[in-house]
């Protein structure tokens, strides 16, 4: 609202939603306004849960009514966290905290909905905080390494590079996903630390992979928003490089759409990067809401067609023409794409047809430690003759 409509109105807004949800609670509950656009109930006397969610209705359709801002009709939701104090829920910082896991999870499942804090969340903090603590200790012990998945170019079969992906062997607490821990990572600056130590070891191995007489090969790493926010980032790069004396040609960073939108920080750092040398790839393209104008204005050399899209294939007639309209429209821009999740070989056969350019997938090869991606391509070039 502060946005479209200014600041004033967007006062004007939290006015009446305080004045909304005044009117819909008792008297001896209390309405603070703990941040910009949230508040906190405190609800004294409960008699059950059945009536926290009576009020949790009340109070989205509440805010959910039009509201008449600056002459305009503007629609407002909200979504709400629900916590009950309990013995193991007893004080004031403890219920916010699981409040505020609910809200995130109400959040997830769309607009206007309410979400009680329950077992399940209970446990997904708990596993959550364990990740937490255990991962600075991986960092330095070296528990969490990177390891190496093929890409091909289908022009002429041949290796064109690999993705780095990170993988967590933890003592403690087994094999952890990149899944579950990189947003976890990502919430805080520890992601920062990962992300300098794939770039590091992704440049590590392939200087060693240059002195095995693979001098072309590329490495594409996974950047996240953090990091291309973070003002050092370039330098970051820029010394990496430099210490493993590869050229910044054979680096290539994915980052997602969501990561550069509405982000001027972003857009400028990578064009730093790019005089550098470095190449640029939109990963998980097709899951988020680029725009075509945006393709066109950011510096980017690749497009890597999400995994959701190549798993029907051929079979979905949607996913068929998505992969249809996304090679025609990357044909047009001048744009390399990669077809991720490649695992079987019908996939592969529709791609190439499609004019794709470069693929990566279980059907060729999982991800592999620098030494064994090593061995594999000597193996894969042997077969290839
Ligand atoms: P992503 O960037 O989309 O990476 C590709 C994922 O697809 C990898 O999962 C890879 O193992 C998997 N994959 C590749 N081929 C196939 C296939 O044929 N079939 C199937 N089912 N899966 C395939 P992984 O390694 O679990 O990584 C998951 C995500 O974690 C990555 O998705 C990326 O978003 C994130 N990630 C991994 N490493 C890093 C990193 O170093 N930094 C950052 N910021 N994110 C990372
Ligand atoms: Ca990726
Ligand atoms: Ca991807």
């Amino acid at each position: 609202m502060n946005d479209t409509l200014g600041h004033a109105e967007g006062d004007r807004m939290l006015q009446q939603v305080a004045e909304r949800f005044v009117t819909s609670v008792r008297d001896d509950d209390i309405v603070p306004r703990v941040g910009g656009d949230e508040f906190v109930i405190v609800v004294p006397s409960v008699d059950d849960e059945e009536g926290l969610k009576v009020m949790a209705s009340k109070l989205l359709r509440s805010v959910s009514s039009p509201m008449t801002l600056a002459r305009e009709v503007v629609e407002v939701s909200a979504s709400i966290g629900i916590a009950i104090s309990s013995n193991s829920l007893s004080t004031h910082e403890e219920l916010i905290t699981a409040a505020d896991t609910a809200l995130f999870h109400a959040k997830h499942m769309g607009k206007n909905c309410y979400y009680f804090y329950d077992f399940k969340l209970a446990m997904e903090s708990g596993e959550k905080l364990r990740i937490e603590r255990n991962m600075k200790g991986a960092l330095n012990n070296q528990e969490i390494c990177v390891e190496f998945q093929p890409l091909i170019d289908l022009k002429n079969h041949r290796i064109y590079g690999a993705e780095a992906l990170c993988r967590w062997y933890s003592h403690d607490l087994g094999v952890i996903p990149p899944e579950r821990f990189i947003p976890i990572a990502e919430q805080s600056n520890m992601i920062l630390e990962l992300g300098a130590q794939v770039l590091d070891e992704s440049c590590k191995a392939l200087r060693s992979w240059i002195n095995s007489g693979y001098k072309d090969m590329v490495v594409s790493v996974n950047v996240s928003a953090r990091q291309l926010n973070d003002k050092r980032f370039p330098d970051i790069v820029r010394d990496i490089l430099i210490r493993h004396d590869v050229p910044a040609s054979g680096i290539e960073l994915e980052i997602t759409e969501t990561a550069i939108q509405n982000n001027d920080r972003a857009r400028e750092q990578l064009e730093v990067l790019g005089k550098l040398g470095l190449r640029f790839a939109i990963d998980d393209f097709g899951t988020g809401y680029s725009s075509l104008s945006r393709l066109k204005t950011l510096p980017f050399d690749r497009v890597k067609i999400d995994r959701s899209f190549v798993t029907d294939l051929p079979d979905s007639e949607s996913d068929t023409e998505i992969c249809r309209a996304i090679f025609a429209l990357c044909n047009v821009l001048n744009l390399n794409v990669t077809a991720e999740g490649v695992e079987n070989e019908r996939q592969l056969s529709i791609l190439k047809e499609m004019g794709c350019g470069c693929v990566q997938g279980f059907y060729f090869s999982r991800s592999m430690p620098a030494q064994g991606f090593l061995t594999w391509a000597n193996d894969y070039n042997a077969k290839a003759g």
